[in-house]
């Protein structure tokens, strides 16, 4: 099934909120159990997500290439900004 077919897309992250946020991706680390708290739509080649391992929240970006995918993550020690550029990125704030 496509996403052409239906109405099930889900939300997108805008040219204008990435600009607004600037956010400074670092590469992917080693985390542990992770939990996937929101997610954008996958129709997009980068999608971005939600994440919270034990206590710590932070972004993950995944931009696909062909079958490969890069990811990065977005983290900071304050889970509140985590959570404040994750709406950003969403323009709910
Ligand atoms: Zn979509």
């Amino acid at each position: 099934m496509s996403w052409e077919e239906g109405d099930l897309h889900g939300r997108h992250v805008s040219a204008a909120a990435l600009a607004r946020t600037a956010i400074t991706w670092t590469p992917e680390r080693p985390h542990g159990q992770v939990r996937i708290r929101d997610y954008t739509c996958e129709c997009r080649p980068v999608v971005y997500e939600l994440c919270q391992s034990g206590g710590v929240t932070f972004i993950r970006k995944m931009t696909r290439k062909g079958k490969e995918a890069t990811i990065e993550e977005y983290i900071t020690r304050s889970g509140v900004e985590v959570h404040t550029v994750w709406r950003r990125l969403l323009d709910l704030a």
